[in-house]
């Protein structure tokens, strides 16, 4: 812009200064042939006069000091004396523009430019009494002659001209695009610019705030995306159509490890090389989504990849990232549970079978068919306590089908049931130690009698002759701690993260003796959890075990 301002300026003022140079010429040259005109007239007066008086014109005429040419020519145009050449050569100068007018009016001029020479000749010619005409000539350079004997002084004057012309222009170009580049574009109505810029100023703040609405949406909009993927639980990339990452949310960067501001703009692969993360990004391109599954460390992923299209053709890809870690072990738990029941309920089943095949089939002995009824009955309380403990746990699990919960007084449980189980404990030549002061705890009756059940039964059928087993319950803080110790076997160190596992034995061939059903602990877990207790389990082997279970206190 400056710079066409400066050539606008700068052209205007050379082609105004040139013509103003051209019409001052032009001007000058004009009034220098009417000086020339009367010049011409005073000289042909004086000529005129001493012509009147000579007594041989002609020698006079020829002594003439003037260097001006003289012509003196017959009223028939003949030419009778000529200074510059001899006069008989010449012809009639009767149709000479200057005679005609002498003729007429007494006095005649006229001018003739000689291209080949570029002069000009100026003639004045005067009517004599006698009817003759005097001529006077003298010749001036052309214009262009003129102009030529003026080029050096005129080049020196273009010369000025072209410079003052260009300093003029360029400080008016600064001048002129100063205010413009002055301009306060991020508040364009402030600015006391030209009045012509006040438009498009106007259209400019316009535009500004209709950006500043805009970006302020889309950056509420980032913050709202943000703040939504940022507190999914589920790891979430979003890839551009060549499967760039645009973005990835906390939970995808961690599972994966990665830093968000380190891969963003990179490929998907470079952040996961998985098999799992290829087949759900290869599916979803072939069939809009896909899935897999995609195994990191000791979790489990499910991965799911669905494709994003703007107007029908492909812009992007979607990835969820969703930890099944916890429904993997449900599956896996559930598995191992139906295959524990199966084998834990044929075990009893074949051998009342057995028995009674043998009662049936009249094989037994009348002295043995007693014992064999004892075996069975004993297999079939095994068989029943054991589809007691799964209702159990399953009626836990569902936690749907459990009464509610009140002010229960546990002391009075404990009480009750080493009460109930005293002749077991006996048989077993192991005596109960109860020490429980008052406390009330909130939870369901029949869950806490199980729980008591549970860990008093175990400490009395993993103890020794002449053991014991002590039950108390105290206030702890503002919580209510039940323990139930006793001088037993103990569990060896490498069991006791897995006591709590649904069918898990230390000892099998032992436990069978013993006739526990391996669910009792996990009862107790479970029942603890649904009422918000927490369950501590100390055992040193040979020494014995304390299951310390920590209740919340009532309000
Ligand atoms: P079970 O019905 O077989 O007793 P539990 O779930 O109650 O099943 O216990 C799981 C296993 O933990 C038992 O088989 C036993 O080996 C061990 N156990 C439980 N309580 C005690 C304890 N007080 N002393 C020693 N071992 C115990």
């Amino acid at each position: 812009m400056r710079k066409r301002i400066f050539w606008n300026i700068f052209l205007s003022s050379l082609i105004a200064a040139l013509l103003l140079g051209g019409v001052i010429l032009l001007a000058q040259y004009r009034s220098f042939e009417t000086l020339m005109f009367s010049e011409l007239s005073t000289e042909c007066m004086y000529v005129e006069s001493g012509l009147s008086s000579a007594s041989d014109e002609q020698a006079y005429l020829k002594d003439l000091p003037s260097s001006d040419r003289v012509t003196l020519i017959a009223a028939d145009g003949t030419v009778l004396f000529d200074s510059s050449s001899n006069a008989s050569t010449l012809k009639n100068h009767a149709d000479r523009p200057e005679i005609i007018a002498a003729k007429a009016t007494g006095e005649g001029t006229s001018s003739r430019f000689s291209e080949t020479q570029l002069i000009k000749n100026f003639y004045y010619a005067r009517l004599l009494p006698d009817g003759r005409i005097l001529r006077i000539a003298d010749s001036q350079k052309s214009v262009l002659g003129m102009l030529g004997s003026l080029l050096p002084t005129m080049l020196v004057i273009l010369f000025a001209i072209v410079v003052i012309s260009a300093l003029f222009a360029r400080y008016a170009a600064k001048t002129i695009v100063q205010p413009i580049n002055a301009l306060d574009l991020e508040n364009p109505l402030g600015n006391a610019s030209y009045d012509e810029l006040a438009p498009l100023l106007t259209g400019m703040e316009r535009q500004r705030r209709e950006i500043v609405s805009r970006m302020t949406a889309l950056s509420e909009k980032q913050r709202e995306f943000t703040a939504v993927t940022e507190n999914m639980r589920e790891g979430f990339i979003l890839l551009d159509a060549a499967d760039r990452m645009i973005a990835i949310n906390g939970s995808a960067a961690q599972t994966f490890g990665a830093e968000p501001a380190h891969v963003i703009g990179s490929h998907v692969l470079m952040l996961n090389r998985s098999v799992g993360l290829q087949q759900a990004l290869e599916q979803s391109k072939k069939n809009g989504s896909g899935q897999a599954t995609l195994i990191r460390g000791a979790s489990t992923y499910q991965v799911l990849a669905s494709q994003v299209t703007d107007n029908l053709s492909p812009a992007g890809t979607v990835i969820l990232i969703l930890d099944i870690s916890d429904r993997v072990a449900a599956e896996q738990m559930r598995r191992e549970f139906s295959a524990n029941v199966s084998h834990e309920l044929k075990t009893p089943l074949t051998s009342i079978l057995g028995y009674a095949e043998i009662m049936r089939d009249g094989v037994a002995k009348a002295e043995d068919t007693r014992r064999f009824a004892g075996k069975i009955y004993s297999e079939a309380a095994q068989l029943m306590s054991l589809i007691e403990d799964i209702i159990r746990l399953s009626q836990l699990d569902e936690k749907t089908s459990l009464p509610e919960m009140t002010t229960v007084n546990l002391k009075e449980i404990c009480e009750d049931v080493c009460l109930r189980l005293q002749p077991q404990a006996e048989k077993a030549g192991v005596s109960v130690n109860v020490n429980c002061s008052p406390a009330n705890v909130r939870g369901i009756p029949k869950i806490l009698e199980e729980i008591v059940q549970n860990l008093v039964d175990n400490a009395i059928k993993y103890n020794t002759s002449n053991g014991s087993v002590g039950v108390t319950l105290k206030l702890v803080g503002n919580r209510v701690e039940l323990s139930v110790s006793d001088t037993g076997i103990g569990i060896p160190e490498e069991h006791l993260s897995r006591v709590f596992e649904r069918f898990y034995r230390v000892d099998r061939s032992r436990n069978k003796q013993i006739g526990g059903t391996g669910l009792g602990l996990s009862i107790v877990k479970h029942s603890a959890e649904t009422l918000g207790a927490t369950v501590q389990l100390q055992s040193k082997l040979g020494i014995g075990t304390t299951v310390t279970i920590s209740f919340p206190s009532v309000d």
